[in-house]
């Protein structure tokens, strides 16, 4: 495998990519940017301390592609981008470190938009906003929409709605059982929609504090989080980490359906045609998980509560149609949903002229909310 910059770009066809150093404030940061053909490219800045540039070059190389394919199944005018910022964020944060990295986002006049994302918060993207409009997910009285996961939340229950449809014949999420793994931000709001619709709920997570404070809530079992693969259900729900599809644990898995908000839970693509030989029907990550990007890309359109609650609801059909396509094609949901992306990233490269357009009404928007 090569290893230059230039032949990691090449492997997904990355479209630029940023170095950013600033001594004075130790910032070492890199900004992908992989694909801007259906609009400006958005995703989260990660900090995290990484071993090596080489390993940060590869994560964000892989995490702004899997922007590009999130935002296009999502119906959404964006392109894929992402940030890493190599540091531990227990020790290397300052505000100074924020502001210079918010310059160099503004120096990219809008081709790539930030939001916060492991290892950054709130406060580190508000400092960045002091120095661009091109941040996005602040607090609402910087005019941001807030924590996006209750929004990933409501797009997965849609999502595992259709699932539901498909393998049952019945939407209905009375009386059918739920593994959930993971009971974070996303996780605990999904378990709230599951029981408020008549769902039993069996759930897991490594910090037990969590499941207490859920339980306070709502109704629900618990098991540890080895025992969580083995429940028998009718959905088992990815809601903590990625990977955590593969070769042990694809057959361990006793449901019909695994639909969650969790990012990348295949280990590798291959597990898809795993859980297809095993006869479980699988929501594709990144379509039925994008509520949160909807919720963030309606700030650059004037952010409206309702609106997004609606265009949430359209990831019960974009879920639908990635699995009507994956009958269609024989291919797994996972391969449905890439073909999707990429058949819709091929019509709009072929009427770009109207596409340029459009970027920039987007783009005059974020200039205009401020
Ligand atoms: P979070 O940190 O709030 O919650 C994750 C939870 O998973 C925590 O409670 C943690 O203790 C638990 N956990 C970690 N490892 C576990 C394990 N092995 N078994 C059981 N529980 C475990 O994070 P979140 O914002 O809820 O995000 C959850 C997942 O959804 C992540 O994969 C994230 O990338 C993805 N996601 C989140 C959003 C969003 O809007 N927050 C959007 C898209 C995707």
């Amino acid at each position: 495998m090569e290893t230059g910059v230039l032949a990691n770009m090449q492997e997904f066809n990355h479209e630029q990519v940023i170095f950013c150093q600033a001594k004075d404030v130790d910032l070492k940061a890199i900004i992908a940017i992989h694909d801007t053909t259906l609009g400006p490219s958005l995703g989260g800045t990660r900090m995290w301390p990484y071993a090596s540039e080489m390993e940060a070059l590869r994560d964000v190389l892989r995490l702004s592609r899997g922007m590009t394919y999130k935002a296009a199944a999502a119906g959404l005018p964006l392109g894929g981008g992402k940030a890493v910022i190599i540091g531990d964020p227990k020790k290397d944060k300052s505000q100074a470190l924020f502001r210079a990295y918010g310059r160099f986002i503004n120096s990219l006049d809008g081709r790539y938009i930030t939001a916060e994302d492991v290892g950054t918060n709130v406060f580190d993207m508000e400092c960045a906003l002091l120095e661009t409009d091109f941040v996005v997910g602040t607090d609402p009285c910087h005019g941001g929409s807030g924590d996006p996961s209750p929004f990933t939340a409501l797009g997965t229950f849609y999502g595992i709605k259709a699932c539901l449809e498909k393998v049952y014949s019945d939407s209905s999420f009375k009386g059918r059982t739920f593994a959930v793994q993971g009971v974070g931000s996303v996780g605990a709001a999904l378990v709230r929609h599951l029981v408020k619709n008549g769902a039993r709920v069996v759930a897991c997570d490594i910090d037990a504090d969590r499941i207490n404070a859920l339980k306070q809530e709502v109704s629900f079992e618990s098991v540890t989080p080895d025992d969580i693969y083995k429940v028998k259900c009718d959905v088992f729900s990815p809601c903590a980490l990625g990977g955590i599809i593969n070769d042990r644990t694809v057959e361990l898995l006793k449901c019909k359906i695994v639909a969650g908000g969790a990012n990348n839970q295949l280990e590798r693509i291959e597990h898809a045609d795993m859980l297809k030989k095993r006869g479980i029907c699988y929501a594709p990550d990144y379509v039925i998980n994008a509520g949160g990007l909807m919720n963030v890309f309606l700030e650059l359109e004037g952010y409206s509560r309702e609106r997004c609650e609606r265009m949430v609801q359209n990831i019960y059909h974009n879920v639908a149609r990635v699995l009507k396509i994956a009958d269609e094609m024989g291919v797994t949901t996972a391969r449905a949903a890439d073909v999707m992306v990429e058949q819709h990233l091929d019509k709009i490269r072929q009427s770009n002229r109207m596409f340029t357009m459009h970027q920039k009404h987007v783009l005059r928007n974020v200039h205009r909310k401020r």
